[in-house]
């Protein structure tokens, strides 16, 4: 193996305590306690576990955490309801809704809903407009955590040629848009495209958000390339035991690794980076809120 593996999970931990140290110096000088509002409606096992994860962490942080459990049949009306409530509260500076939601609401009218200065998850249109014409906005925190990693690695992307595979609302496009900010060639991949492999091979940036199983194998990479795994795939593993499971990412690592010059693990590289850009998205609100200045690196 000669990539050398970005660690998602110790760059997410170096992220965390930034943050908290902002965190605890607003406390102390600004009397602020930036808070996270999660809303989860019903009671679908892995966001159950994303919003308990999620509540931790923003407490570990020094943040306050709101957690609002709702059962599966609420109304949307009560949702919007209480997302107007969490607007207009000054304590709450960051409001994410759990996706999916259930099949009787509205993914965009709610998400929409949300004040954008307050879209952690920069999901809202309105922030999708300010992501795509370069200004300030609430970046995605999947795409930030990869463009975080990319940057600490390399330094400056300027000229790189960088491939997405994935035209995701919440992982492709935002993912494209910050390579483009970052003055990267880009080329975004999907399922029509022809010839993937080729296309993958001229890219010195490889980011893989398509959630197939190790579907990028090591021969469409260029030597030397970078790639950011995003996939998270949960596949038997017969080797641990009779219905055991293991999680692997869109790229086969063994493989990929022989060739690539960096690559990200699964799990362990864009996973925890997620949860980290989240707090720092709810840091940069609070500051952007009470007119302070924002904490250097956290944003795109
Ligand atoms: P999605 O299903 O919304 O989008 C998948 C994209 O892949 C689509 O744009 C589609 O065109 C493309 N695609 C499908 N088949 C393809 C093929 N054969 N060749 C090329 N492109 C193909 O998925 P998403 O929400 O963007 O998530 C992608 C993966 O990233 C999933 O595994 C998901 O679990 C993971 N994910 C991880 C995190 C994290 O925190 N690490 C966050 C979000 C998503």
């Amino acid at each position: 193996m000669s990539a050398t593996l970005i660690d998602g999970k110790a760059f997410a931990a170096t992220i965390r305590s930034k943050v908290a140290d902002h965190v605890a110096r607003l406390k102390k000088e600004q009397d602020l306690t930036p808070g996270l509002a999660v809303i989860l409606v019903g009671e679908d096992p892995a966001s159950q576990v994303y919003v308990r994860s999620k509540g931790k962490q923003t407490t570990e942080v020094g943040m306050t955490s709101f957690e609002h459990k709702l059962a599966a049949d609420t109304s949307e009306a009560e949702l919007l309801a209480l997302i107007q409530h969490l607007n207009a509260n000054p304590e709450v500076h960051g409001i994410l809704v759990q996706l999916p939601l259930p099949d009787h609401m509205d993914e965009d009218l709610v998400i929409n809903a949300i004040d954008p200065a307050k879209d952690v998850d920069g999901f809202h249109i309105s922030n999708v407009g300010l992501l795509g014409t370069g200004q300030k906005s609430m970046v995605p925190c999947t795409p930030l955590g990869c463009l975080m990693m990319l940057r600490n690695h390399h330094g400056s992307l300027s000229g790189m040629n960088a491939v997405v595979i994935g035209r995701s609302n919440i992982v492709g496009k935002p993912m494209a848009q910050l390579l483009l900010g970052d003055s990267c060639t880009v080329t975004v991949a999907h399922s029509r495209t022809k010839d993937l492999a080729e296309v993958v091979r001229r890219a010195d940036i490889v980011v893989a958000a398509v959630g197939r199983p190790e579907m990028v194998p090591g021969d469409w990479i260029q030597p030397g390339a970078t790639v950011i795994d995003v996939g998270i795939n949960r596949i038997e593993a017969p080797e641990k035991g009779e219905g055991k499971t293991r999680l692997v990412g869109d790229c086969h690592y063994a493989s990929c690794a022989e060739v690539a010059g960096a690559i990200t693990p699964v799990p362990g590289g864009v996973g925890p980076m997620t949860i980290a850009c989240l707090l720092a998205n709810t840091l940069t609100a609070a500051c952007r809120a009470n007119g302070l200045p924002e904490p250097d690196g956290l944003t795109a």
